[in-house]
């Protein structure tokens, strides 16, 4: 805890805060944010000491501060929440990038750098060579060369080539017509990706007969937490939008809050993340304005924060940013800004966070990322499907990267690599396609949480089926995953 940002923090609440109070804030690690709320409510201005030893004793959540008549306390209440956001996996407050060629070259230098120690890590992959090593090497003999992929290309008489690069020099690739293994992995090979390739030089042509991408390990350890605890996964919300489902969303806060069924798993749920697309935005497609019933930006967050005030306040709320959401286009993307969403800044249990973040909640390793990416994936690979969107995550877990190609995606070119997956999540969390997902690969667990916004024109036309307001559920102490139904035609 830091003594400045305490001290800012009671500043905005328009508090005044004594020697003795903030250092005791420090030392039993109060979650302040909670307290200045409570202080604020309660008309108090001079926060001291007394202050806190009275509030803290007497505002043990028995009530949860969402006392409904129906709340009744939960075993959550009494968990201590563990989570821990990492911070410098969120681009908020970071952004280096002023977007000039310069930046270009060095963020894909550093992206291609990060990929080949991954695929490195494959023991056949320890020793690779450099495409001027193997150009200035013996011909017809065996290399391993680690490189980006320029582009895809097949001739007239239906030969596939790839052109590669490495930080000295291109090559062109030919992948041996014999070989069926080695033309469906070509098959799957996308523009930028950077992939392993196992070859021989004959002439100008590098002969392949092997590709590695950088993979998840198959010896990933999960991590579990060490009591039964809940974390439901939500996303793409579309707060503002005239399709945004209002009544089930309420009625999965009154599930949380103590009615329905399934009490065991709501009254065990600490955590709750949400993966973008928090509201509906403004302009974000042609003609969105007639489609919207809050055409504001600040009025559709400060109605999402007015949503998510009547979680029970034991919960952990952690969001991240979508396409829809206010924050620039390029990923990574910071959080939005507090002059927009001050309301939900305001709220102590939420952490708005940029796109992609990660954090460990009770000890489990969650990546989560918006998707965006997923239109490119699915729109290239014809094994993935918006049916099937776990399909789309699982490929970017292959290629250890959240945005694998650039040019229809937009990345920024930040010093550091936000979008490389490094280490290896334990949850793999996206939204944006609104249709749920499902899948574990190589001991992380993939979960797409669907949407809550009814299905709209434009997927309509596409023939895309959302399911709204269904909630993964995993407990987090054996990854195991449930679904449960809000939608209205499950009542
Ligand atoms: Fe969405
Ligand atoms: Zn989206």
């Amino acid at each position: 805890m830091d003594k400045g940002e305490i001290s800012q923090k009671a500043l905005e609440y328009g508090l005044v805060l004594s020697t003795t109070a903030l250092e005791q804030i420090i030392d039993s690690k109060i979650d302040y944010k909670r307290l200045f709320k409570k202080a604020k409510d309660d008309g108090a201005w001079f926060v001291t000491h007394e202050y806190i030893e009275k509030t803290t004793t007497t505002d043990k959540p028995d009530i949860c501060e969402s006392e409904g008549s129906e709340h009744k306390k939960h075993k959550a209440c009494d968990l201590e929440s563990k989570l821990i956001i990492h911070d410098s996996s969120d681009v908020t407050g970071k952004s280096t990038c002023a977007g000039t060629i310069d930046d270009f070259i060095q963020y894909f230098n550093s992206r291609y750098k990060s990929l080949k120690s991954v695929i490195q890590e494959h023991v056949e992959y320890k020793d690779v060579s450099t495409i001027e090593q193997v150009k200035a090497g013996e011909q017809k003999t065996k290399q391993k060369i680690v490189a980006i992929v320029n582009e895809k290309r097949e001739s007239t008489r239906g030969f596939k080539f790839l052109d590669v690069e490495d930080p000295t020099g291109g090559l062109t690739v030919l992948i041996a017509d014999k070989n069926d293994h080695l033309k469906a992995e070509y098959e799957r090979i996308l523009p930028d990706e950077v992939i392993g390739i196992e070859g021989i030089l004959t002439g100008e042509l590098y002969i392949a007969n092997n590709i590695t991408q950088p993979d998840i390990p198959l010896n990933h350890t999960k991590r579990y937490a060490s009591e039964e605890v809940y974390a439901a996964f939500l996303s793409d919300i579309h707060v503002g939008s005239y399709l945004f489902l209002e009544k089930e969303f309420m009625s999965f806060i009154e599930w949380l809050n103590g009615r329905g069924s399934r009490r065991e798993v709501a009254d065990r749920l600490k955590y709750i993340f949400i993966a973008g697309d928090l509201v509906d935005g403004i302009g974000i497609y042609p003609d969105q304005e007639s489609e919207l019933t809050i055409p504001d930006i600040e009025r559709q967050y400060e109605f999402l924060a007015m949503l998510l005030e009547d979680i029970p306040k034991h919960i952990e709320i952690i969001a991240c940013m979508g396409n829809h959401d206010a924050s620039r286009n390029a990923e990574p993307q910071p959080r939005v800004s507090k002059d927009l969403a001050g309301k939900l800044y305001e709220i102590p249990n939420v952490h708005v966070c940029g796109n992609p973040v990660r954090f460990s909640a009770h000890g489990v390793e969650v990546l989560m990322y918006h998707g965006t990416s997923m239109d490119t994936i699915i729109g290239s690979l014809s094994s993935c499907s918006y049916k099937n969107p776990d399909t789309a995550m699982v490929e970017l877990l292959k290629r250890r990267h959240l945005v694998p190609t650039y040019g229809s995606d937009s990345i920024s070119p930040e010093n550091k690599d936000y979008l490389f997956i490094e280490d290896v999540p334990d949850v793999f969390h996206c939204g944006h396609v609104h249709t749920n997902g499902y899948t574990q690969y190589r001991g992380v667990t993939v979960i797409n949480s669907g949407t809550w916004q009814a299905k709209t024109a434009y997927q309509e036309r596409l023939g895309h089926q959302p399911t709204p307001a269904r909630v993964p559920i995993m407990n987090l102490q054996n990854h195991e995953v449930i679904m449960l139904d809000f939608s209205a035609n499950n009542e």
